[in-house]
């Protein structure tokens, strides 16, 4: 059978990777799936997909359960459970060793065969060449490494650790949970900063892992739109792709997508304004500044980003650094 490609957004969360896979699925050769690796949650059967129907009603994923599994009763609190005993950042070492534990090599094949069928089927459903999965966790784009039915492509969105942290300071409603109101986590941020630090680390050690990979600053995606989508599917082989849902600092999102999980960008449809959101910069305070700064300069810094104060700029897009 013949591989599938897998286009891994890995990363710090909110970095913009919703946003940067539903640009990437107005294209023909791609299926944007969300984060697959939130796929198996307990409460999947009451969120909404991409497309805002409930899952259950969602003809794509209805499709794609039918082709992967038949009718083979699936469990998703069970599937949940085994994947947190193969795919977890502690996991690491056991998934690249050769000398394996009997109960991890099992729980790993019994995941992974799970998986692997999953992607088998929305290759087959969609009838797409790559498919993106913006789950970006470091463990899942590891394990993925190490499976021979996929061929791996990843890219590595970095956003400044400070607008990561400062996101996580806020309450946000997860709009995509339905008949209840849920919120998502938050988080101090020395534990953004660490978060932040650690899953760079690892994204960069594993690139080896990948058969291509691909740097990508949130900035420039809002920046220079054009420029940084041509830039992904360069680093993919694709030559001839048509980018006219990008119009300088608007983007036009036609393309119905079945997404799991991520930010509100999901559930938009037609032309939004790409604009960086620097409210950081005047609303976080000069304490978690620090903070963060301290934790995560060497990156920043790697990634050209100030460490020193710089004044807020009435457009951020402008000029360059
Ligand atoms: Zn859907």
């Amino acid at each position: 059978m013949e591989n599938i490609k897998v286009l891994f957004i890995t990363g710090s969360g909110r970095s913009g990777s919703t946003l940067l896979e539903r640009m990437l699925g107005q294209i023909d050769a791609f299926v944007s799936v969300g984060e697959i690796r939130h796929f198996w949650r307990q409460d999947y059967k009451a969120e909404l997909c991409g497309c805002g129907r409930l899952f259950r009603e969602c003809p794509f994923w209805t499709a794609v359960f039918t082709e992967a599994f038949g009718s083979r009763k699936i469990n998703f609190p069970e599937i949940l459970a085994l994947r947190q005993k193969v795919d977890r950042i502690r996991y690491i070492p056991a998934m690249l060793s050769p000398w394996q534990t009997q109960s991890y090599k099992k729980d790993k094949k019994n995941y992974t065969d799970i998986l692997i069928a999953l992607y088998q089927a929305i290759k087959k459903v969609s009838g797409k060449e790559i498919i993106i999965d913006s789950s970006k966790d470091v463990s899942s784009y590891y394990l993925l490494s190490t499976l021979p039915e996929i061929d791996l492509h990843v890219i590595h969105l970095v956003r400044d650790s400070r607008a990561v942290a400062y996101s996580w300071q806020r309450k946000k409603v997860q709009p995509h949970v339905v008949n209840e109101t849920s919120f998502m986590p938050v988080f101090s941020p020395r534990h953004s900063a660490w978060e932040w630090f650690y899953r760079n680390i690892l994204a960069e050690a594993g690139k080896v892992r990948a058969q291509t990979y691909f740097r990508l600053r949130y900035k420039d995606i809002i920046c220079e739109p054009t420029g940084s989508i041509k830039l992904v599917c360069k680093s993919l082989q694709l030559d001839t792709i048509s980018l006219n849902f990008i119009n300088e600092n608007h983007v036009t999102l036609q393309q119905e997508n079945h997404t799991v999980s991520g930010n509100p960008v999901r559930f938009q449809k037609g032309e939004i304004q790409l604009k960086l959101d620097n409210e950081w910069q005047e609303a976080m305070s000069k304490r978690d500044k620090q903070i963060v700064t301290a934790i995560t300069w060497p990156f920043l810094l790697q990634y050209g980003f100030p460490v020193r104060k710089k004044k807020a700029k009435e457009n951020p897009c402008e000029p360059k650094n």
